[in-house]
């Protein structure tokens, strides 16, 4: 049984600016077309056979690796807009950790807390969300943390462009794991 499925390549524009997490075969498709300006890791992600070649007379094999750099430009400089946020991104940037009781919990047993609520003008941002359990949440209500009486363990933060890519990441290979982490700011808590 195969695993194949659960990798993805991080595809980078040709500065080195994270891109998207794309699957092996897309992957494959940019490797074969030679719109790859350079790679980066330690050895191929995964090798792929692909179809009979009648004019070279073999099968194509292609190795696929972790990071990809296409060339040419990005369509849209994708570094000056803050990353797209989402609940399990949210959950990872807090390490899983409730905001005001500083549990541990499984995904499903957290939930997004505006710090200011929604119902005074707190809006869906990085910088007023954090995670919470149930039991906190449901506690501190429509109320600020002040009025709630509950302090914040830990401050929200926007996280940067290679952070979001490694919170979106699913079995990130240590080498990948290891070039973005060495970009993350030095206040990230995923250091
Ligand atoms: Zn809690």
């Amino acid at each position: 049984m195969s695993h194949r499925h659960e990798h993805q390549v991080l595809q980078l524009d040709v500065q080195g600016t994270p891109q998207a997490w794309i699957s092996l075969e897309h992957a494959a498709v940019h490797v074969a077309t030679d719109a790859v300006a350079w790679t980066h890791g330690d050895g191929p992600l995964a090798t792929l056979r692909g179809g009979f070649n009648v004019a070279r007379g073999c099968r194509s094999v292609i190795d696929v690796p972790p990071i990809v750099a296409l060339r040419g430009a990005a369509a849209i400089n994708l570094f000056a807009e803050p990353p797209a946020f989402s609940r399990s991104k949210l959950f990872r940037r807090d390490r899983m950790t409730c905001a005001y009781c500083g549990g541990r919990f499984r995904e499903s047993e957290l939930q997004c807390e505006h710090i200011v609520p929604e119902s005074r003008g707190g809006r869906w941002t990085w910088m007023n969300l954090v995670t919470a359990c149930g039991p906190c949440n449901g506690r501190k209500a429509d109320r600020t943390p002040e009025e709630a009486g509950m302090s914040l363990l830990y401050l929200p933060y926007v996280p940067n462009r290679f952070e979001a890519f490694l919170l979106a990441g699913r079995h990130v290979r240590a080498d990948v794991h290891e070039w973005l982490a060495a970009r993350l700011p030095k206040d990230s808590r995923l250091h």
